[in-house]
């Protein structure tokens, strides 16, 4: 089967007219070039052509970027600003990212291979619900009053309060899979906060961050206050880990440069928020209403294309339904179309890179020669782009590198069980903990399994459900602390207690 081609005279004239400029890094109020001069290719997944270049950002001008962050913080300007004018600012980044919802879900479709209606759907949508959330919680951050008791002053009286003070400059290091919403997750509480930035988007996908800084130019941010280096992990986003003037790195990547990020921060101690990979189990308990369960069981795993952290990547059937539901999941793996991203029929686009095709397509071939047996997909479509055929296996075991290890892509493994107990230890069995979920209409099942799970989201019949008010974050090796949720500010804050002698 040959693949058609990304049309990109679908686009609208915006999008097409972004994608024609030479991008330059965004310093400091100002877009300026890469100090080396040097550029990069940014490429359709869905042909490996071309269609925009950015700066390729390194040492120095990370450099550049977290001394222009810096004195946006010790300025004042933004951290003194009244909460609720900071609010307001936030609130028209996101009024604007609501006006331009097409251009970043066109954008973010053509950088990533995401279908447009994922992009345009889920992507955009939660990202401005983000900024929208994170604006509501600084007029409401609230410290506390204290009374010490200080026993070794047993005539002391003290009155004590806290303060939640901004961490500082903040190094954002994020993916590609959701390249808006992650900037999303990472900008709306730290600039919430009263913190400034400096953003280095995946290589892969750099466009929306360059288009939010330009939105965030257009909406009055100060200067300084959101910097935006484009360019390789191994140089800039290094570069921007071990940075002495970085007072706080939040990443979501890999578990394998999380480690890289957790080492680069040791120099001077900053503080350090991870979001890691995972193989999250997708559980279909025997009562299970089934008409939610088997679609949903597919739809865990090959939302995004599997290039969703929190997929449900493993899949844990009653021996009792087991055939049924995996006939189910077969079918609809081999209904969904594969095409590129800006095809509305579009189901399941290419793969974000080469690399990645090829890092999916191995997995595949060792789930076959392990002994696993392949009932939808397993194959790799012809053609230019990077495609990958939706994939179910089953007759697999434990130790396969298919059922431990996470794949990233639209590939899933099944295995029934037998009992309760089997099913959570094997659910468990992994070094990840990122999240699972749980298909069943017994509620007191549910509700004793779900706290035993190792994970840091647990979904009932449902998987994938993020929003900003939920707290998002792993156990185990998918990360360390939280995003979303109300504490997602607090978290780009020092706690100070200040305590006075009366
Ligand atoms: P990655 O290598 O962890 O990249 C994530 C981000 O970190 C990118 O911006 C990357 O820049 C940067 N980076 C890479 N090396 C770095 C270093 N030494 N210091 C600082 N920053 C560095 O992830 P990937 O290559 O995009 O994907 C590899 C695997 O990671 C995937 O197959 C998947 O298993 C996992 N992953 C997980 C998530 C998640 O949401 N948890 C998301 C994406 C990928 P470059 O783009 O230049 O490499
Ligand atoms: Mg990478």
């Amino acid at each position: 089967m040959t693949i058609a081609m990304n049309d990109l005279s679908t686009t609208r004239p915006a999008t097409r007219e972004f994608l024609a400029q030479e991008h330059r890094l965004y310093i400091d109020g100002e877009w300026v070039a890469a100090e080396t001069g040097k550029s990069f290719a940014v490429l359709d997944p869905a042909t490996g052509e071309q269609v925009s270049r950015a700066a390729e950002g390194e040492a120095a001008d990370i450099n550049r970027a977290v001394d222009a962050a810096r004195r946006a913080f010790e300025n004042r300007a933004w951290q003194d600003m009244k909460p609720a004018l900071r609010e307001r600012l936030l609130h028209r980044l996101a009024d604007l990212m609501e006006e331009r919802t097409d251009i970043l879900a066109e954008l973010d479709s053509i950088d990533n291979g995401k279908t447009v209606g994922i992009a345009g759907g889920v992507d955009i949508p939660c990202a401005i619900d983000c900024f929208r959330f994170m604006a509501g919680i600084p007029s409401k951050l609230q410290g506390s009053t204290l009374k010490p008791s200080v026993p070794f002053m047993p005539d002391g009286k003290f009155f004590a309060y806290t303060n939640h003070v901004p961490v500082g400059v903040v190094g954002a290091i994020i993916p590609w899979n959701f390249p808006t919403l992650l900037a999303a997750w990472k900008l709306a509480p730290a600039l919430a906060a009263g913190c400034t930035v400096v953003l280095k988007p995946a290589e892969e996908t750099p466009l929306t961050a360059l288009y939010l800084a330009q939105l965030a130019e257009e909406a009055g941010f100060p200067t300084g206050v959101l910097n935006v280096v484009t360019g390789f992990g191994h140089t800039a986003g290094a570069a921007l880990a071990s940075h002495p003037g970085v007072d706080k790195v939040t990443f979501t990547g890999s578990t394998e440069v999380g480690r890289l990020i957790l080492q680069a921060a040791t120099g001077n101690l900053k503080k350090v928020t991870l979001e890691l990979g995972g193989k999250s189990p997708a559980i279909v308990l025997p009562d299970a209403d089934m008409d939610i369960a088997i679609p949903g069981a597919a739809s865990a795993i090959f939302f995004n294309h599997g290039q969703t952290c929190c997929a449900g990547s493993r899949l844990y059937v009653h021996k009792s339904c087991f055939d049924q539901v995996i006939a189910g999941v077969a079918e609809i793996a081999k209904a969904m179309k594969v095409g590129p991203g800006l095809d509305p029929l579009t189901e399941i686009g290419p793969m974000v890179s080469r690399v990645q095709q090829e890092r999916v397509h191995s997995y595949i071939e060792s789930g076959k020669e392990q002994g696993a047996e392949v009932v939808a997909g397993g194959t790799v479509p012809q053609g230019g782009g990077y495609f990958v055929n939706p994939t179910v296996f089953v007759n697999t075991r434990p130790d396969m590198r298919i059922v431990s290890e996470e794949i990233f892509g639209p590939v899933l493994v099944a295995m029934p069980y037998s009992d309760l107990d089997e099913v959570l230890a094997e659910a468990n069995n992994s070094d990840y903990g990122l999240s699972a979920s749980i298909w069943s209409r017994d509620v007191a099942t549910i509700h004793t399994l779900a706290p035993k799970l190792r994970a840091g989201t647990v979904w009932v019949n449902c998987h994938n459900i993020i929003d900003a008010a939920l707290p998002f974050g792993g156990f185990k090796q998918s990360g360390w602390g939280r995003e979303n949720g109300v504490d997602a500010v607090t978290a780009f804050t020092e706690t100070q207690a200040v305590c006075v002698a009366l």
